[in-house]
């Protein structure tokens, strides 16, 4: 198959509308990685998203709207719903929620983008868009056009080239199906920042048998991933610095501050800059043949999500995910 490459303009986004219309698959930006998108009301457009991706069939895809008022027609919103719609959306915020028979499932993740060239695919499409990240299932998702690009040609009909994803890593999933609601994927937004508007407590200890997604090994390169943790800086650096020794030539990915002198990668001035730029440096560590990466996820709470994936990227599974 032939992977057009489509301006991010009005002519690009229009024959791109045009396409998930008609049963194609079209990459596309949003301001979190970029996304896999089909028609959700189309089943067999929705099978081939599967396909292109090797994604295993038990994972369920987050659909995108172009607005708040959408929820209602494939969802059974609450009054948290409304509340957190209204608060984050367009945002890294998925919603889980009752769902009206979409993908013949009992419940639905929704989700509504900021990122203006995803906003008006949606409206043009006029459509729900079932839309995963643009890799291949387990491996890094592609945070720009390029990248989205080298990973889904053949297998995609089009890729919309546009900017780069500024959040950097995938949203917030958040269950509101119970009583309580819970992450059960941490993302671009934090649990804290969700419990200030809903005034309560959000379970924020990931649950892999209800987000069936987060079970799977993901966000790998093909490169060996070294795992550093601890939370004393000067043992970090000791860590660091040993392991980048150990084979010429390997990177780091983390913040500046607990970077052993000299290490190449990523050295992130703060959380944000490491979370825009984690997968794009992974990709480039398995483009330029590094040996090792050794990762260092910092553990305040903000950089929950971006600790989820630099722990996943180095084969491992986070501590909040054990117990489950
Ligand atoms: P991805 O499409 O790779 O960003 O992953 C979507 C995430 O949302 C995965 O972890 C899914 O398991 C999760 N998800 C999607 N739909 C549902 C649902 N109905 N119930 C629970 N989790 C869901
Ligand atoms: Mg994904």
């Amino acid at each position: 198959m032939l992977t057009a490459k489509l301006p991010a303009d009005r002519g690009g986004i229009s024959r791109a509308a045009a396409l998930l219309r008609a049963g194609a698959l079209v990459a596309f930006p949003t301001e979190t990685v970029y996304g896999l998108g089909a028609n959700a009301a189309d089943p067999s457009a929705v099978a081939r998203i599967y396909a292109a991706k090797g994604r295993p069939a038990d994972n369920p895809l987050i659909v995108h709207v172009a607005s708040a008022a959408a929820i209602s027609e494939w969802a059974v919103p609450d009054a948290r719903a409304r509340e957190l719609a209204q608060s984050f959306w367009p945002g890294p915020l998925t919603l889980v929620l009752p769902g009206r028979g979409l993908f013949g499932a009992q419940t639905l993740a929704l989700r509504m983008p900021r990122q203006q060239e995803a906003l008006e695919l949606l409206r043009a499409a006029d459509r729900p868009i079932a839309a995963p990240s643009a890799n291949r299932s387990g491996r890094p998702s592609p945070t720009s056009a390029s990248a989205a690009y080298l990973e889904m040609q053949g297998r995609v009909e089009a890729v919309i080239f546009g900017p780069d994803a500024d959040v950097g890593i995938e949203s917030t999933v958040l269950d509101l199906t119970g009583p309580a609601a819970a992450v059960l994927r941490p993302g671009g937004l934090s649990a804290a920042e969700i419990a200030e508007v809903l005034g309560e407590h959000v379970d924020s200890a990931a649950r892999p048998h209800r987000s069936p997604g987060t079970r799977y090994r993901h966000y790998a390169p093909d490169v060996a991933v070294v795992l550093l943790s601890g939370t004393d800086d000067r043992v970090l650096l000791e860590q660091a610095r040993r392991a980048l020794s150990a084979r010429a030539g390997s990177w780091y990915i983390g913040l500046a501050r607990t970077a052993p002198p000299g290490a190449r990668g990523l050295l992130a001035r703060d959380v944000r800059q490491l979370q825009r730029s984690l997968y794009a440096t992974l990709l480039a560590a398995e483009t330029e043949g590094a040996p090792i990466v050794a990762v260092l996820p910092p553990d305040s709470p903000q950089a929950a999500g971006v600790r989820d994936r630099m722990v996943r990227a180095a084969g491992g599974v986070p501590a909040t995910d054990r117990e489950g």
